[in-house]
């Protein structure tokens, strides 16, 4: 298991990238709209790791809501599992809360669940499988 990302919510990607891109020089090696998600999302490597910026498409979606509740910040921690099923499989068995219940399938290809932060120590936790 490896420590994939940090998804940040922003009011605007092209803002972010003048701290991320242009003050720090981090490269921008995905940029697209994740339509069931209502959000565009930007990735930019950073060592092993990359930062997601996520802004919102549509006024209902859960990065809009979260920047009305909590204005920008840290959104979420993503850690890659080697089998999505099997984590999910000891997650459910431990009780804890998905906040959907059905795997899905992500900006680039791969395959995600999300953790509740009330089962996850109050951190948005998502799982992912490449
Ligand atoms: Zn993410």
């Amino acid at each position: 298991m490896k420590l994939d990302h940090l998804g940040v919510a922003v009011r605007s990607v092209d803002q972010a990238l003048e701290l991320y891109r242009d003050g720090l020089g981090l490269a921008v090696r995905h940029r697209g709209v994740v339509e069931h998600e209502g959000v565009e999302v930007a990735m930019l490597p950073a060592g092993d790791a990359r930062i997601e910026l996520l802004e919102p498409t549509t006024p209902d979606s859960a990065i809009a809501r979260f920047l009305e509740k909590r204005g920008e910040g840290l959104h979420h921690i993503a850690l890659e599992v080697d089998d999505l099923e099997a984590a999910v499989g000891r997650l459910r068995g431990q009780g804890r809360r998905l906040v959907t219940e059905e795997i899905q399938i992500g900006a680039e290809g791969y395959r995600y669940v999300f953790v509740h932060p009330s089962s996850a120590g109050g951190v948005l936790l998502e799982l992912i499988e490449r």
